[in-house]
């Protein structure tokens, strides 16, 4: 977990699971993604509570034995407010992204025909124009959207959407600040896909010794798959229908296959675009996402900013410029071949476990030694409730009261 998170620290999907272990403790798991685009599990928290103290305690642990956190720049959560504010703060600058899936999810839950006062087709109007929202591509498309959801939504879902959703937008409407490195992760979908494989082997309230010998089978299984792959994708001579000394060539060359299929997509599609010069180097284009400025290592929309890879806009203006299309400058290093051979286990001996035992013990402060009148005074509430107790009752009751406390002094 170590070195998959200090190799590929820059996104993490954070979310907890219930109702795996019979002491009803939540599992919360961070994950990231390796330069094959493959999931990988960048910690494991189980919290007796999760209140504000004990999700803090867990992340601090967590950035305390990994020295890579600096570098994470997106966390994807769903709206749990304590949780946010508590990686808001722990994480400084970090965009914190609301999974799409959860964010509609929720939409569906709140704006009803009971909890709004609204009919069904009044909900159904509503939530599709929320659901536009969501996946607004440039702060244009949204404000324009969002001026003709409040003149044709009613009230109590206008008020609601304000309320909660619009002040942050960024950290949900896909095409505001959502796509910045988040890799095209849109949704917590790779954690739902783990849980889903956890509750598969893992049964319903699990002991706790039971879930442990389970979860490291998951664990140990999941890796060997994608070690197995990794080891399949280096031996596998690919039948090239690239010449040699084309960029295509090049890219496949030095990236994973999952970033170079990626890069060769968007080269194919730099023909269709339609370049705006502006002045030399500098140039507008015209998208679906709305307008980008372009120059031959630089562009606003969302794949290269996502995936901080080379998209089709930069292919174009090179073309037009008549520059090389390869250039390894335009890609992440975490996608390139050579870091990926230098992070990934396959390759790697296993660190021994020895190096990183460490328990710590957190004790709790002890409790302050009482003098004798102290005692007394706790004592006497005590009692003065019970004598409350006796007197309240009548008959027989009150019979069977005072001889239990008649009985409790025969005790000393
Ligand atoms: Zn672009």
């Amino acid at each position: 977990m170590h070195s998959a998170y200090n190799a590929y620290p820059e996104f993490l999907c954070m979310d907890a699971t219930y109702k795996l272990l019979e002491i009803r403790l939540p599992v919360y798991i961070l994950l990231c993604e390796d330069g094959a685009g493959e999931s990988e599990i960048a910690a494991v928290g189980l919290l007796t509570h999760e209140d504000a103290a004990s999700l803090s305690w867990f992340v601090e642990r967590f950035k305390s034995f990994n020295i890579a956190w600096p570098k994470t720049n997106v966390f994807m959560t769903d709206k749990d407010l304590t949780e946010r504010e508590i990686l808001r703060s722990a994480f400084p600058g970090v965009s914190l992204l609301l999974c799409l899936f959860h964010t509609m999810r929720t939409f569906n839950r709140e704006i009803t025909t009971s909890k709004l006062g609204i009919t069904s087709g009044e909900r159904t109007s509503s939530l599709e124009l929320i659901q536009k929202l969501a996946y607004a591509t440039s702060e244009e498309v949204y404000d324009e959207l969002y001026r003709l959801f409040i003149s044709s939504s009613p009230t109590t879902v206008v008020d609601y959407f304000n309320k909660n959703w619009h002040n942050i937008r960024v950290d949900w409407v896909f095409g505001l600040n959502f796509a910045s490195g988040n890799f095209m992760n849109s949704t917590n979908n790779r954690l739902e896909n783990f849980n889903g494989k956890l509750k598969e082997v893992i049964d319903c309230n699990s002991s706790l010794e039971n879930f442990l010998d389970k979860f490291y089978v998951v664990l140990a299984s999941m890796r060997n798959e994608r070690d197995h792959k990794t080891i399949f994708q280096m031996q596998k001579v690919l039948v090239d229908m690239f010449d040699p000394n084309s960029a295509e060539a090049a890219y496949k060359k030095v990236l994973t296959l999952y970033a170079a299929q990626h890069v060769l997509k968007q080269m194919s599609l730099r023909g269709d675009i339609n370049l705006l010069q502006r002045e030399n180097e500098y140039f507008m284009v015209n998208t679906t996402e709305g307008l980008h400025t372009v120059t031959w290592n630089f562009c606003s929309c969302m794949f290269r900013k996502s995936m901080h890879l080379p998209c089709r806009h930069i292919f174009a203006a090179r073309q037009f410029l008549r520059i090389n299309l390869f250039d390894i400058d335009l890609c992440a290093e975490r996608w390139t071949l050579k870091y990926y051979r230098q992070h990934q286990r396959a390759f790697n001996s296993p660190i021994m476990a020895d190096e990183l035992r460490s328990v710590e013990f957190h004790v709790a402060p002890k409790k302050k030694l009482l003098s004798q009148h102290e005692k007394f005074k706790v004592a006497l509430q005590e009692t003065s409730f019970l004598a409350t107790l006796v007197s309240e009752s009548t008959g027989q009751t009150f019979e069977q009261r005072l001889s239990l406390l008649q009985a409790l002094k025969r005790l000393d």
